[in-house]
């Protein structure tokens, strides 16, 4: 365990349990992600093998029940794994976060049968998961969403087109919020929809800035048949599912940014240990010297931040969506910027590939977009503080 991570663990006094996951996580991530990270960056590789490795690690259902092999663990758990695999890649992380968000909302929200039929395979990792939400005509306005979903007989017919969707043609399974009532976010209910669900199929592979290890594509339906057992929980209930998931998900998505830039500033701290300039070390400098201690600062501030929310997700805090949101937006930035600032520090180093700095730059800045972009954190902190 890094020096700097355990330090701020420890204002949390993890118990035995929670290290023990912790550097487990971080073992899986040094020996079996950390090695590959830039070559699935560069090459555009998405490492289903390594991924799957996860399963028997329990990290396929990290907060989904142990009846349907889940690890049954908390949200404060969780950011610790996905903190320790982030510092070998954020982006892979990230799709393992995504595929918990899913797998819980089927834990939490689907019916014995359905949690009995899809959750097994998930938590192992047979199965690979995708949350589709987005569309290109609403993004941050997700209750404005189009896609239709009509019942048939003992089918629902779904038409539209989901936007930017991460692991779309790689996931085997995708859950869809479509509109089956009015316009408005009552309208919209969440579907289990499998890869292989006929009129289904999927855009070209975006050309992004990072996250390169995982697809985005787009997610179409022309007349795409779903059997009407695969409805999570009622018609209409979709929209409070799809944000139930993102409560944690923003979690996880902070720890993704955190472990990203501990591992940025982690690479700045060797660098100016080693690079001259002047005749001295650079870290001699101390307009170097105050730069990285305001680094460590700030994600330190970030982490016990990311920790006290995840805390109160797991206590169900009544105000834990305000906390997930604050965390999301604070961690979020400041491992941005954290990551930049560790770039600057290696001069033009910073900005070739082999150094791993530009990488964890681009990985991270996508973070600030996604799961509610961070304007749409502001938005709910402040609703949740003057009302609407
Ligand atoms: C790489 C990548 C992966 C993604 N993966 C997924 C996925 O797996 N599943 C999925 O469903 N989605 C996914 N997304 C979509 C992502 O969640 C959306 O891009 C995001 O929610 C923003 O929506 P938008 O792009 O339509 O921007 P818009 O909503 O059009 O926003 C444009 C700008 O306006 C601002 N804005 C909008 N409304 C307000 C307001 N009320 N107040 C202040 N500012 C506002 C936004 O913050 C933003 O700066 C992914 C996106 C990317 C880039």
């Amino acid at each position: 365990m890094d020096a700097a991570v355990d330090a701020g663990t420890s204002q949390f006094e993890l118990n035995e349990d929670q290290r023990a996951i912790q550097q487990m996580a971080e073992a899986f991530a040094a020996d079996r992600v950390a090695p590959n990270a830039l070559d699935w960056d560069r090459n555009k590789h998405f490492p289903a093998d390594v991924i799957r490795e996860t399963g028997p690690l329990g990290l396929g259902g990290i907060y989904v029940s142990d009846d349907v092999g889940g690890s049954a663990l908390g949200r404060l758990d969780a950011v610790l794994i996905f903190e320790a695999l982030s510092l070998a890649d954020p982006a892979f992380s990230s799709f393992i976060s995504i595929h918990n968000m899913v797998a819980s909302m089927i834990d939490r929200f689907g019916s014995d049968e359905q949690r009995q039929h899809f959750l097994p395979k998930l938590t192992s990792m047979e199965w690979l998961a995708s949350y589709c939400l987005t569309e290109p005509g609403s993004g941050s306005d997700a209750a404005a969403l189009k896609t239709r979903a009509v019942r048939s007989g003992g089918d629902y017919v779904l038409n539209g087109v989901k936007q930017f969707i991460s692991g779309a043609g790689d996931s085997d399974l995708y859950i869809v919020m479509a509109r089956t009532g009015a316009d408005g976010p009552k309208g919209i209910s969440t579907f289990v929809v499998p890869k292989d669900a006929p009129g289904l199929s999927f855009g070209a592979n975006e050309h992004k800035m990072g996250w390169h290890m995982q697809s985005t594509r787009q997610v179409v339906f022309e007349d795409c048949k779903v059997p009407a057992q695969n409805l999570l929980a009622d018609e209409g209930a979709g929209f409070g599912i799809a944000m139930a998931g993102l409560d944690g998900g923003r979690l996880n998505i902070a720890a993704c940014s955190l472990g990203g830039a501990q591992s940025a500033l982690d690479k700045a701290l060797s660098y100016t240990a080693e690079r001259k300039a002047f005749g001295a070390k650079i870290n001699q400098f101390q307009a170097l010297q105050f730069k990285l201690a305001d680094m460590e600062t700030e994600l330190q501030a970030a982490r016990i931040f990311l920790y006290a929310a995840a805390s109160k997700l797991d206590r169900k805090a009544p105000d834990a969506s305000k906390w997930s949101a604050m965390a999301k937006r604070f961690v979020t930035d400041i491992g941005f910027n954290v990551a930049n600032d560790a770039l600057q520090l290696h001069g033009g180093y910073g900005y070739l590939h082999d150094y791993g700095i530009e990488k964890l730059v681009r990985d991270l800045r996508v973070h600030q977009i996604l799961e509610g972009t961070n304007e749409i954190m502001r938005v709910i902190i402040a609703r949740a503080l003057i009302g609407r």
